[in-house]
């Protein structure tokens, strides 16, 4: 199978196709925050999940919402994880209203494999809100 070209600053490079499921590396960063290994701006802890600021925001609010369960990338997820995927979605509407960033909009994504941007493969929902954010995204 052939991978996927990605663009950085005039740079052609690929990005390696994953197989499924992805091999969970214990020692990625939010693996290491849920460990309490590394500090984070903790906005929500509970039994399934964890949401922390991000710590490069791209909007004034940013923050991530991370399952507790080991899965490396959303197509890592099984039936076995639907309701705590739709834990993930519910908290982060929840603590965006917390912030009081619900009611003017609030973007919702998921990086799914080094091809669609994602760095950290421990699966995030990122939130996005306080700017205009533009569609389609980049
Ligand atoms: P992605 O590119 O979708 O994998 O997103 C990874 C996100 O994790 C990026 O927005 C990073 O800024 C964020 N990030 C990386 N390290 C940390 C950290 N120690 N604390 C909070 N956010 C982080």
């Amino acid at each position: 199978m052939q991978g996927l070209t990605v663009h950085v600053v005039g740079v052609a490079q690929v990005a390696t196709p994953h197989k499924h499921p992805l091999t969970y590396d214990p020692t990625n960063v939010f693996a290491r925050i849920l460990r309490g290994e590394i500090p984070a701006k903790v906005l929500h802890d509970d039994e399934h999940c964890m949401a922390f600021h991000d710590v490069t925001p791209q909007a004034p609010t940013h923050f991530l919402v991370i399952p507790k369960r080991e899965i490396a990338t959303l197509s890592d997820a099984t039936p076995a994880d639907e309701s705590l995927l739709g834990h993930l979605l519910v908290t982060a509407a929840n603590v965006a209203k917390q912030l009081g960033v619900d009611e003017d909009g609030s973007r919702i994504v998921i990086n799914n494999g080094a091809g669609a941007g994602q760095t950290v493969f421990h699966l995030h929902v990122h939130v996005l809100a306080g700017r205009n954010l533009a569609w389609p995204p980049g």
